[in-house]
């Protein structure tokens, strides 16, 4: 479709580049008070401030973190369970999960995948929601208020661990994610996603009102009621470009999520100058324009060529992504100044996910060095072993779309490339083979760097994430490895990752022997 007149004009440049700037404005603001703006903010750290935190990264008192649900504790008793990750794993901080309604966090083993060496050998369901108790009080102005997970009876999963984590010298910081059901949620549509066509989402909106008080709800509510050393959100999702070209590790199929045009998001589009209906339009071309590639189509001039004309074309679709991914920080910086209210000392960090060690795309607009400006700690997820498979997967996906006038395995050499990946397998070994344990280090050497040593890298280590049964497996040396890539490269501290449940202890000892060979 051509540029109309008007868009084309010197004046839509201007208009164009005062809208990135709004946003450049809006990234180094962040981290002030802006209680009384659209992007409300409350007050946040800034690195000047933070620059005076010392990360540790010497040997001694390394932070060894391991994500858990509810279900392990009730399934293998508190006390045994903490036993089994002290003296396997040397684990000395926890991190259960209070809220969601995802099988990555909560339950016991995927089924399909085998049962681990230890808890109950069978598989369960989930319903999912709050694993600890809600206090209606914190939930009054909410439209959210009903979500206690039913599957466990009255466990609390933070009243009834807490004390005796706290007896262990343990930490405990609580996990919660972006995993929603939203039939079993009442008045989720009010806090909902709207996508380019009108159709509700399966996850919330950042600038959604109704949503930013439902997630501040939670966080007041945990911290406030229970003896928390902090918090870690998972928000697991990027802006509607990269899902609109499939730049994913799920398989390509079904509709593209292409979001969020809600009212709220159109407002606040409009206060910063774009016009939400190009953007629609844009957005609506670009569904398009995948769909004809994933049909075979091959333009005259080209894929990449005519993917650029079209961004050229509809400048929106970039302004729009800009808009998504800041407003996705935005809530990063609400959360974190409500933590801090509720308990100053609380430290407070964000899971990054899995794919900003893939997508170029994704990795551009997760910036440590600005996200340090509201964050304590930041664990990007350097899932050596699953790695390869989902790798392998996305460079396939961005094959089939941005990247047709290339082959796979050249797609695949060019990601080496823009990441700095040596000596990793080609296309066909790669999920069997995961990625090394250089490429942990890589990764955290850059999250390291970029945020100048300011807030404390938590990297995510892979201990059986599932994969394929014929896929790249976990093995011990392999914990090992990528834990002692991670210290070596200088983090203070891991994340074992996803969840106890679908751990082996085998593979889980791995962090034992790599704490014992640097003599920490
Ligand atoms: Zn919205």
């Amino acid at each position: 479709m051509p540029y109309s007149e008007e868009n084309g004009s010197d004046k839509s440049r201007r208009t164009f580049l005062k809208e990135i700037s709004a946003f450049q404005l809006m990234a180094a603001t962040l981290g002030r008070n802006l209680a009384n703006s659209s992007f409300a903010t409350p007050a946040v750290s800034s690195l000047a401030q933070s620059a005076d935190k010392t990360v540790t990264t010497s040997n001694k008192k390394k932070f060894v973190a391991i994500q858990i649900g509810a279900r392990s504790f009730v399934d293998e008793g508190i006390d045994k369970c903490l036993d089994t990750l002290q003296e396997r794993a040397a684990v000395n901080a926890l991190m259960p999960a209070v809220f969601t309604y995802g099988r990555g966090l909560a339950g016991r083993q995927v089924p399909g995948q085998p049962l681990p060496d230890h808890g109950v050998q069978e598989y369960d369901e989930i319903h999912g929601g709050s694993y600890t108790r809600l206090h209606p009080e914190f939930y009054e102005k909410s439209v959210v208020k009903d979500f206690r997970a039913p599957e466990l009876g009255g466990f609390d999963v933070l009243a009834d661990v807490i004390p005796k984590a706290r007896t262990r010298g343990m930490q405990v910081y609580c996990l919660f994610e972006e995993a929603y059901n939203p039939r079993l949620i009442p008045n989720f549509e009010k806090i909902a996603e709207v996508d380019v066509y009108g159709r509700i989402g399966g996850s919330t909106c950042h600038n959604n009102p109704e949503a930013r008080l439902f997630l501040t709800s939670m966080v007041k509510d945990w911290l406030t009621n229970n003896d928390l050393d902090g918090m870690m959100w998972e928000s697991e999702r990027q802006g509607p470009l990269n899902n609109t070209l499939e730049a994913h590790i799920g398989r390509i199929g079904g509709s593209r999520s292409i979001n969020c045009f809600c009212m709220h998001c159109v407002r606040k589009a409009k206060e910063s100058g774009i016009n939400a209906e190009r953007a629609r339009e844009g957005y609506m071309a670009l569904d398009r324009w995948v769909g004809q590639k994933l049909s075979g189509a091959r333009p005259n001039d080209g894929t990449f060529v005519s993917l650029w004309r079209l961004l050229l074309d509809y400048p929106e679709i970039l302004a729009w992504e800009s808009l998504w991914f800041h407003s996705q920080e935005a809530v990063y910086g609400l959360l974190y100044g409500t933590a801090k209210e509720a308990n100053p000392k609380a430290q407070v960090g964000w899971h990054i996910m899995h794919l900003v060690t893939m997508s170029p795309l994704y990795r551009a607009e997760q910036d440590y060095g600005r996200l340090a400006h509201f964050s304590d700690f930041i664990k990007p997820s350097t899932y050596n072993n699953c790695g390869g498979p989902r790798f392998a997967q996305y460079i396939r996906n961005v094959q089939s779309t941005i990247f047709r006038d290339c082959t796979p395995e050249e797609v695949l050499e060019l990601h080496y490339k823009f990441f700095g990946y040596e000596n990793e397998s080609s296309l066909e070994q790669l999920p069997r083979a995961g990625f090394s344990d250089d490429y942990v280090a890589r990764e955290t050497r850059r999250a390291i760097a970029q945020v100048q040593g300011s807030v404390a890298i938590y990297p995510g280590i892979d201990v059986d994430i599932p994969t394929g049964l014929n896929e790249k497996r976990t093995q011990p040396q392999d914990v090992k490895a990528a834990v002692l890539a991670a210290f070596r490269a200088g983090a203070p501290g891991v994340v074992l990752s996803r969840k106890y449940a679908e751990m082996k202890l085998t593979n889980l000892a791995g962090a034992r022997e790599a704490l014992r060979e640097i003599g920490a």
